[in-house]
């Protein structure tokens, strides 16, 4: 039977220097990139897919999250933005980016949000409905429908009961999956071979149409004539270390940069081009999102059930969407409080709990990510408004009240200075307190913005087919682009653009 990365060149496969020639080359393999590459294979380019990270497969996964964060995660999973607080962000490196280690959520954003990005953020080929075919055809391609009630586990459909009691819309949330057995692993992996990563629903179609993939490839830099692109320059790397083994060069009349909103600007930065107005790597925007686990007094067992298998869209614009989390022991035991006896309380209930995250889409925060003085990780600032901070303390007000309304006894808020845990009759603590960005560690694992699309060369990076303003032949598509939040998980939003930019790739040809 066929693997998924069959015919996926590896860190032992690359001998001795590389030097290639293609149509097109497309830096990164996460949702963008993969997409991307795929279109323009489909669409008869000869493609070069170059990705720093290795291959994972279902045997490489381990469930143990530590030992998947040191490997599969940038920084080992410990990258934070920093600013007026500490904003914990998460980057996969491997073979799929992101998708490999996210929750599969893959939702539109709603037409009112592109119709903010036309009218507000200069993009006005972007509104309602212009994603409509684009969005179509990855849905099908990821095989995205929506999670089934067999595989949700009591700890999804008490978030369900809970809304239902206070007459909140909730729904099952549409996941880019194929027979998926609700085992809970996104993050670590699935090892059902159920996940539809990019690796899996992209990579054999550029592969099985000539393209060729190479991992273990570190792109440092675009290469130039003037003001065009003419390839790219890096390193065959090791996985996990990062030594550097061989040189890379590769010639392509068409580079596609989706490296990821942390990295693609700083890619452009080193290569001097897209920078000319200084706004590659400014205007990071982010979803930042905190957590209250439930306390319940029946089993729940968090592990069980579709990763992330119910969400509710309710108060989408009113800046928030509701989730249920998912809970294997090692991050949940992070959010304990307490040490000694206490803390051995909350690990032994551990099976009767529920964590329910709200993350908002944050339109008064910015950041930026710059090149470090030393190494390769870049030094991300983010600063998240206190507007923005109300928002959240409202959603974990109202996240509680689910829980309270699905029968929990009581509810871990996390929030500095609000007791841990309080019951239904203390829920006014958390409603009253005063919460900025020290009193929580709110996490983003949504970030987009740092190389964005607009009309306006003076104030974009892009134009809004994912051109780089100041480059002929260099294009973006990851989440970089994104002149806004797509109010919802970024995903399928991002590879609704990149199969965008690659059909105008093919068409500028
Ligand atoms: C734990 C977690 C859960 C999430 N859950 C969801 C979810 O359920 N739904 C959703 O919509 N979103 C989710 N997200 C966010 C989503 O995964 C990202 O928005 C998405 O992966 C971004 O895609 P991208 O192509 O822009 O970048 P990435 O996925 O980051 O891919 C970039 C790729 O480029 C590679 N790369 C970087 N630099 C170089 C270089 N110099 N040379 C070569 N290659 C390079 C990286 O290794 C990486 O593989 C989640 C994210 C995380 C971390
Ligand atoms: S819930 Fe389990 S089976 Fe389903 S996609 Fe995630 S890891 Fe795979």
């Amino acid at each position: 039977m066929s693997h998924p990365h069959d015919g996926v060149l590896g860190f032992s496969d690359h001998k001795a220097d590389i030097r290639l020639s293609a149509d097109a080359v497309v830096v990164g393999s996460g949702p963008g990139g993969a997409v991307a590459a795929r279109e323009l294979a489909v669409r008869g380019l000869d493609v070069i897919l170059v990705e720093e990270g290795p291959a994972f497969s279902t045997a490489d996964f381990r469930v143990e999250a530590g030992a998947t964060m040191r490997r599969v995660f940038r920084e080992s999973c410990t990258r934070v933005m920093q600013g007026n607080g500490f904003f914990p962000t998460m980057q996969a490196i491997g073979l799929g980016g992101g998708s490999l280690v996210n929750s599969a959520i893959s939702i539109r954003a709603p037409g009112w949000a592109l119709d903010k990005w036309a009218s507000e953020h200069d993009t006005p080929q972007l509104g309602a409905g212009s994603l409509d075919d684009d969005y179509a055809a990855v849905e099908e391609v990821f095989g995205v429908g929506p999670t089934p009630d067999a595989v949700m586990g009591e700890r999804n459909l008490v978030f369900k009961r809970g809304c239902d009691a206070l007459g909140i819309s909730s729904e099952p949330t549409p996941r880019n999956v194929r027979g998926c057995k609700g085992s809970a692993e996104c993050f670590t992996g699935c090892r059902n071979g159920a996940k539809q990563s990019a690796d899996v629903a992209c990579v054999p179609d550029v592969v099985s149409r000539g393209g060729r993939v190479l991992t273990s490839v570190r792109v440092d830099g675009v290469k130039r004539d003037g003001a065009r692109a003419t390839g790219v320059v890096g390193w065959v790397v090791e996985p996990f270390t990062g030594r550097r083994a061989h040189r890379v060069e590769i010639d392509a009349p068409v580079v596609v940069l989706a490296a990821g909103c942390m990295a693609t600007p700083l890619i452009m930065r080193r290569s001097g081009l897209g920078v000319s107005n200084g706004h590659a790597g400014r205007h990071l925007r982010a979803h930042p999102g905190l957590a209250v686990c439930a306390l319940f007094d029946h089993v729940i067992n968090p592990f069980e059930g579709a990763t992330q298998g119910y969400h509710s869209l309710h108060f989408l614009e009113q800046g928030m969407k509701l989730e249920v989390l998912w809970g294997p022991p090692a991050i949940l035991a992070v959010r304990f409080p307490g040490f000694g006896e206490p803390l051995k309380r909350h690990l032994v209930a551990f099976d009767r709990m529920a964590p329910f995250d709200v993350f908002t889409h944050a339109p008064h925060s910015e950041g930026e990510v710059r090149a470090a003085p030393f190494g390769d990780d870049p030094v991300i600032s983010y600063h998240l408004d206190d507007r923005d901070a109300g928002t959240l303390q409202r959603g974990l007000v109202i996240l509680s009240e689910i829980a309270f309304a699905a029968g929990a006894r009581a509810v871990l808020p996390g929030v500095h200075g609000v007791p841990d845990p309080i019951t239904r009759d203390q829920l006014h603590l958390l409603r009253d307190a005063r919460v900025t960005a020290k009193e929580v560690t709110a996490g983003a694992n949504h970030v987009f913005g740092t190389t964005r699309m607009g009309q306006n060369p003076r104030n974009s990076v892009c134009d809004e087919w994912g051109r780089v303003h100041d480059a002929r032949g260099l294009y973006v598509a990851d989440t970089g682009t994104f002149p806004g939040s797509p109010a919802v998980n970024p995903m399928l939003t991002c590879m609704a653009l990149a199969r965008r930019t690659a059909r105008r790739v093919a068409d500028d040809r």
